[in-house]
């Protein structure tokens, strides 16, 4: 008998789409924000600072078709029969006019090697237009829709400045989710005014939406945002956790979580240069290695705790 799997891993679930080894291209297509261009909001989420999002292949300047064929020499340098992924990552990257929007994706269609897209965006961002066309794409081609949902508490919400609540998450997430759309999510642990208690809490809301995957990550203060500012205003309403703390958050969180949500990461690195905190020097695999050796330890898998 197979032991059980400590949680649902991403390459396990890409191996159920392509048998060739795939990779993200991580894309700038000169996208805005409405929570900062003021139709949703002024100045952003208090912890953004979007110059974190890109790797240096892809500038504004450049077209997708420019910005993945970089990518690609990047990686098929290792595996020539790498195929790809063009992952609209920076910004909000369903809002433009449908048009537009269309002849970027299809750019990204076209270049050789890409057999699917990865899309990013907010979760009050996804008209029934688009909706329809996307679901539409997504007969022919490969696609997840990936919502920044951040916290399941209103209170949060607002004061990370983030523009939309989770009622218009669970929204975007099930009508996505209703079309047939690989839907995925993004939540930070550890923002201002939560607890750890609060935070485990929150795998319940999550779990009960209809998302094929997760992506988390720690709190970072990053140089330039308006949470860098609260941090030296008011450090005692942060908490800012340690690995090991972080870790142990991690697999708690993880074991309240129905278990088929597919867990793409657990943490993200800003650049060392806009890094104020916490600065653990740790890569992803590295990170992972220690969360899944502390999870043998436990016994811990994900779903063990969740309540159904
Ligand atoms: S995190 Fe996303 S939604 Fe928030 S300000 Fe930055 S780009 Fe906009």
């Amino acid at each position: 008998m197979n032991p059980v799997p400590l949680y649902s891993e991403f390459p396990v679930f890409l191996k159920r789409y392509f048998t060739d080894k795939v990779q993200k291209i991580s894309l700038n297509a000169g996208f805005t924000c409405p929570n900062r261009d003021g139709s949703k909001g002024n100045g952003g989420c208090t912890y953004c600072n979007n110059q974190t999002f890109n790797p240096d292949y892809c500038k504004t300047d450049k077209s997708i078709t420019m910005q993945l064929e970089e990518g690609k020499r990047f990686f098929s340098y290792k595996y020539p029969e790498m195929k790809y992924l063009a992952y609209f990552q920076a910004y909000t990257n369903t809002y433009s006019e449908l048009a537009g929007l269309k002849r970027k994706y299809e750019e990204a269609l076209g270049v050789e090697g890409v057999v699917g897209l990865i899309i990013g965006t907010r979760p009050d961002c996804m008209p029934d237009e688009l909706l329809r066309y996307l679901e539409n794409l997504n007969r022919r081609h490969f696609l997840l829709v990936e919502y920044g949902i951040e916290s399941t508490n209103d209170e949060t919400l607002k004061r990370i400045n983030r523009g939309h609540t989770f009622a218009e998450t669970i929204d975007a997430v099930e009508r996505t989710a209703a079309c047939g759309i690989l839907t995925g999510g993004h939540v930070i642990l550890g923002l201002p005014g939560e607890t750890s208690e609060n935070i485990v809490d929150q795998a319940a809301a999550i779990s009960r939406l209809p998302l094929d995957t997760l992506k988390m990550h720690q709190l970072q203060l990053v140089r330039g945002t308006r949470m860098a500012y609260e941090h030296v205003k008011h450090p005692e309403d942060f908490h800012l956790f340690e690995v090991d703390e972080y870790i142990d958050l991690v697999i708690d969180y993880i074991q309240h979580l129905r278990s088929d949500i597919v867990l793409e990461r657990f943490i993200s690195q800003s650049p060392k240069e806009l890094l104020i905190a916490p600065d653990w020097g740790l890569k992803n695999y590295e990170f992972t290695a220690r969360l899944q050796k502390r999870m043998r330890e436990k016994g811990a898998y994900q779903g063990k705790l969740y309540a159904g």
